[in-house]
């Protein structure tokens, strides 16, 4: 079963730790991890606000009530969710320089100061580049290069598989 500790370590390690080869690409958005006892994802972001890593939470399950003209989760993130994630990350060393959104809505975001792994920021630049083999397709190309460059990038989520 996955808990929120291994699951932290596992998006840490991926936006921190691992090399990534100098001949992949990575989308800008990144890895999302899911907590399926919890009802929450979790996104790990390369380069989000400011070109800094984003760690984001998020319901998976989102019960909405209308109210009037608007649309309110019924089951928003708790009052204390996004501050105890930023707790959890300064845990583990990574200092956020600030988090959005979180209660009462549904998703919320913490800023990480520390840069991601550069061959993880070489990746998405690459991502960014798009297919070098159809240029006007740019990152919309679904060639088999362009594929095969994204299928070569370290990605936890498909390791398991
Ligand atoms: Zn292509």
């Amino acid at each position: 079963m996955t808990t929120l500790a291994t699951l932290l370590d596992t998006g840490l390690g991926w936006l921190f730790d691992t090399v990534q080869p100098g001949d992949c690409h990575q989308h800008h958005l990144g890895i999302v991890l899911h907590l399926p006892e919890a009802n929450r994802w979790y996104g790990f972001i390369p380069e989000g606000t400011r070109a800094l890593p984003v760690v984001s939470v998020a319901v998976t399950k989102v019960d909405w009530i209308d109210d009037g003209p608007l649309q309110v989760p019924a089951n928003p993130l708790r009052p204390d969710e996004l501050p105890a994630l930023a707790g959890e990350l300064r845990d583990r060393g990574f200092e956020s320089f600030g988090t959005w959104n979180g209660h009462p809505g549904a998703t919320g975001s913490v800023g990480l100061i520390r840069p991601a792994h550069p061959t993880l920021v070489g990746a998405v630049d690459r991502y960014r580049r798009g297919c070098i083999t159809h240029p006007k397709q740019s990152v919309f190309c679904d060639c088999e290069d362009w594929r095969a460059e994204a299928a070569r990038a370290n990605d936890p989520t498909r390791s398991t598989a």
